[in-house]
């Protein structure tokens, strides 16, 4: 399998312009939990970028058909494994979800499975799965030191989810939690922090825009 048959695959990565590296997203639309908090007045989905713009494209739109619909594909792992060691070369983190969550158990394994494939990358997967998460830890699931899961707090100004490892919050009239982005004083771009991927900081806390 080369490059250009993994890409297809799997339906190819994204380039989020605010990230150092490649990421990858599904639709904001197929968001399970998502899908009702934003329809929740203050709940940090009730602000989702994920569901206008560029993301309601024809273009867009169609990536996100395709790669749903790979995510069960046997092959799916070792092209994901492919592409990011390919695409990580010269930086080595991921995004995962740029738009979109995890679907399933049997997707967040597979992430995972990615995650362990690939050491030399870091990679960053914020979610509101939390269920899923906690299903893959009674099951005696663990993580992968290069893989930071950031379950994100439900609503805006609210306090992170407790007992899911790594977290985010989303801070507007309240103070920051833990580690505040520094994006918004940065042009909207991570610049050189790596906060996200950074397994020893417990919560992000990002402003709302
Ligand atoms: S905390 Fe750092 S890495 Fe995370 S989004 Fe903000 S700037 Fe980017």
């Amino acid at each position: 399998m080369n490059i250009k048959e993994a890409w297809a695959n799997v339906g190819g990565l994204s380039k989020p312009s605010k990230m150092p590296g490649y990421g990858y997203g599904l639709s904001a639309f197929e968001c399970d939990t998502g899908s009702k908090l934003r329809l929740i007045k203050n709940s940090t989905c009730s602000m989702c970028y994920a569901l206008k713009g560029r993301y309601t494209f024809k273009g867009v739109k169609a990536a996100h058909a395709n790669r749903l619909e790979s995510i069960t594909k046997d092959t799916w792992v070792d092209d994901m494994v492919l592409l990011i060691k390919h695409y990580g070369k010269k930086v080595p983190y991921f995004r995962w979800h740029d738009s979109g969550d995890i679907q399933s158990l049997d997707h967040f394994k597979k992430i995972v499975a990615v995650a362990m494939a690939t050491p030399g990358i870091k990679h960053w997967l914020p979610t509101r799965e939390a269920g899923i998460l906690k299903t893959f830890y009674k099951q005696g699931g663990s993580l992968p030191g290069n893989l930071a899961v950031r379950v994100s707090a439900t609503m805006i100004d609210g306090k992170p989810h407790s007992n899911v490892g790594l977290t985010s919050t989303v801070h507007k009239d309240s103070k920051a939690i833990g580690y505040s982005c520094p994006a918004n004083k940065q042009g909207n771009s991570c610049g050189s922090c790596r906060g996200c991927w950074n397994i020893n900081i417990e919560n992000v806390s990002y402003a709302a825009h």
